[in-house]
């Protein structure tokens, strides 16, 4: 990584593990073969992949068959929601979900309603929680798909998934959870939480991009319609040759983070603190979100009276995000924020600071100092009007 640059975008992307890269190159090194094939090289390659799925299961807690291999959370997304609401259109066209939700979600709700679906926005409150009551208010004789994310992207807020899931079960609605900022950070019990379907990507905890899965729930009211067609790979839920290496590379991802989700939560709440501490006594900003209820790894800050894209050049050379980053080159605010209630000038002036585990004490010190200085810099020069 470039040394000047400070790094603080952990929620957009993670560094791949040494240990991962070199069990990728590995998995390279044993074999080129094609795990659907026969052939002694080609079950080296399967006791690869069986290898990787323990090790993910392990993480998760799940039965290794419930996984199914993906691209990544986006296609997890996809398939999770398209091919369960599908899969189920005879149970009922009613789905739901949250506006603050990843556009590989909202994206694909938006798509079913073309379809002849019904959606119906859930509102979380002003600090992204959402409300168990409210959720349920919502539901209806013929919802038939719900989907909430574990750990906001943009905010860190982390979803009542237990109360949630419980609510689903007992109603008969496939659910749904979006957990790329979830999986390896937080400790998650598939065993022992109420989710029927769940996406997870390497890339979000120090795997390589490229690669994710799907958990789908050994339950028969769970399943999903296939979005691809093709070999007879993975019971033909997703085919295509797996990418052996990259598998391998999520299993590795995924049993480094079983042995330090504890360590890594204590050491981003450490750092979080001192960022906090450092940018509280700002005029006028405030916390997007809820620390308390919150993911230690992500702090989204708003301040009043200063323009976000000035911000973030004057912030150089943190490397922090505006809005969410894959929406950071429209200059719109950020959708989430904006369900959040935030005013557009709030909004738009939010950053996202996202720390990881090589993010060191001396490093968010010095990115409050950047901040306090930046803010204050930008009022002097182009006092904005108040929103
Ligand atoms: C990053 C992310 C995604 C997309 O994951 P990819 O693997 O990059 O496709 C989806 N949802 C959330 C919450 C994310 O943070």
């Amino acid at each position: 990584m470039d040394a000047e640059l400070i790094y603080l975008d952990y929620a957009a992307s993670t560094p791949v593990d040494p240990r991962v890269h070199d069990c990728m190159r590995e998995s390279a090194e044993a074999t080129c073969a094609n795990p659907s094939s026969t052939h002694a090289a080609g079950r080296r390659v399967q006791a690869i992949i069986a290898n990787a799925a323990g090790q993910l299961a392990g993480l998760l807690n799940v039965d290794p068959a419930t996984l199914v291999w993906t691209s990544g959370a986006t296609e997890s997304d996809n398939l999770a929601i398209a091919g369960g609401a599908r899969f189920r259109a005879h149970r009922g066209k009613h789905i739901v979900s949250m506006k603050t939700e990843h556009k590989a979600v909202t994206d694909v709700f938006e798509t079913l309603a073309k379809e002849g679906y019904d959606l119906t926005w859930v509102e979380p409150g002003s600090n992204g929680l959402l409300d168990p009551a409210v959720f349920q208010a919502a539901l209806r004789e013929d919802t038939q798909l719900a989907s909430i994310m574990y750990v906001n992207n943009e905010t860190g807020v982390i979803q009542d998934i237990d109360a949630l899931g419980t609510i689903c079960r007992e109603r008969d609605i496939q659910f749904h959870v979006d957990a790329a900022q979830a999986v390896g950070k937080v400790h998650i019990d598939l065993a022992a939480l109420p989710v029927d379907l769940l996406s997870l990507t390497a890339h979000k905890f120090y795997g390589p991009k490229g690669i994710g899965a799907l958990y789908i729930a050994d339950r028969p009211a769970c399943h999903v319609e296939p979005l691809l067609f093709g070999g007879g790979q993975q019971r033909r839920i997703r085919p295509g040759t797996l990418p052996a290496d990259l598998i391998a590379g999520l299993g590795m991802t995924a049993e480094i983070a079983a042995s330090r989700i504890d360590d890594d939560l204590a050491h981003l709440g450490t750092l979080r603190e001192i960022l906090w501490n450092g940018i509280r006594e700002v005029p006028g900003v405030l916390v997007n979100g809820d620390l308390a209820g919150g993911f230690p790894g992500i702090l989204n800050v708003s301040v009043e009276d200063v323009e976000g894209e000035s911000l973030l050049l004057a912030l150089e050379p943190l490397c922090v995000a505006t809005g969410s980053a894959c929406n950071s080159r429209a200059q719109e605010p950020s959708y989430v924020l904006r369900a959040l209630g935030r005013s557009d000038s709030l909004a738009q002036s939010a950053i996202r600071f996202s720390m990881g585990r090589p993010t060191t004490s001396a490093e968010v010190e010095f990115a409050a100092r950047r901040y306090r200085d930046a803010v204050a810099r930008l009022r002097e020069l182009a006092p904005v009007a108040a929103a």
